[in-house]
């Protein structure tokens, strides 16, 4: 709230504002020198298939030890990349890095990689998963690409074109945390895509809330007709695998199965556990 000035007019000095302020422009100025000194990291979290009671691949998770502050998690700075324009090389490094620590592991293990809507709108993506895949040699079809409901809302015509052509060059679309969004169930029959992902507020309340319960059995009984797969996010608890095992969900994620770690740790995790161990583990 402005105070009023001496001639009646509103004062915009703000204490709490300006220090935002400064905050936010330091902010940019390290993201700026992240990405030249590429200071950035990946960690990967395995996904388990519950079908084929195997990790079946990993998400690549962004992480940034920013110079002063320590780790900063991706909700921390992705917003203020993505205002800036920054997202487009980070999330081309991301995918370039992604590619290339997937293709030296087993060939049938997938990446998946989150994509914001801004890179949509920026343009470039496209190229920027073609140049991943040229340059790391990964095949298309190991690539999967986590798209939030926001890009599917925004500029319908070019996005489902992009889409469309991503999918046609092998490249797998998952719809990340759904049920969060601006949930129109519209757009599913508009969009082409393969997987939905299980926002983890619904998985976290699975077995305490029956609304919960009943939310994702709607959700992968939906996948199930529409003919795409459901991974469930957030999987912490053991009950939590049985019961959306039991309602057919074949994919898992979460730190019950692993946290994000780094891409040598996921491949000893890769040559020893099997769902059976990770689940009987906890
Ligand atoms: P997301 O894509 O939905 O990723 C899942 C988030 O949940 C990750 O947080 C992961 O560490 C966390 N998580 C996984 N399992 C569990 C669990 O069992 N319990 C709990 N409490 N949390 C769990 P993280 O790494 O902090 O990432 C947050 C968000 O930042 C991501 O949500 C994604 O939207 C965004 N993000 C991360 N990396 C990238 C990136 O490379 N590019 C873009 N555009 N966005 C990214
Ligand atoms: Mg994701
Ligand atoms: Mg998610
Ligand atoms: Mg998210």
């Amino acid at each position: 709230q402005s105070k009023q000035g001496s001639r009646g007019a509103p004062c915009f000095f703000d204490p709490e504002m300006n220090h935002r302020l400064r905050e936010k422009r330091s902010l940019e100025i390290d993201l700026r020198q992240a990405v030249e000194r590429g200071e950035f990291r990946l960690a990967f979290q395995p996904q388990y298939s519950l079908e084929q009671q195997r990790v079946s691949g990993a998400e690549a998770l962004l992480r940034w030890t920013r110079p002063g502050h320590g780790n900063m998690p991706p909700d921390q700075f992705i917003p203020l990349a993505e205002e800036t324009g920054l997202i487009a090389p980070i999330g081309a490094w991301v995918l370039e890095e992604a590619c290339r620590c997937a293709v030296a592991w087993p060939g049938e293990l997938g990446i998946a990689v989150n994509v914001s809507p801004a890179q949509f709108r920026q343009g470039g993506l496209e190229e920027a998963v073609e140049a991943a895949l040229a340059r790391s040699g990964l095949a298309a079809s190991r690539l999967e690409l986590e798209i939030t409901e926001g890009v599917l809302m925004h500029d319908t015509e070019e996005t489902l074109d992009m889409l469309q052509r991503l999918r046609r060059r092998g490249v797998r679309i998952a719809v990340d945390d759904f049920g969060t969004g601006y949930s129109s169930l519209g757009y599913l029959q508009k969009f082409p895509f393969d997987k939905v992902k299980i926002d983890r507020s619904f998985i976290q309340r699975l077995g305490q809330d029956a609304s919960a319960g009943a939310i994702v059995r709607a959700v992968v009984g939906m996948s199930h007709a529409l003919g795409v797969r459901a991974n469930a996010e957030g999987v912490e608890l053991r009950e939590q695998a049985e019961l959306l095992c039991a309602e057919g969900c074949e994919e898992v994620q979460g730190y019950l199965f692993g946290r994000p770690m780094p891409a040598a740790e996921f491949l000893r995790l890769v040559d020893t556990t099997t769902v059976a161990e990770a689940v009987g583990a906890a």
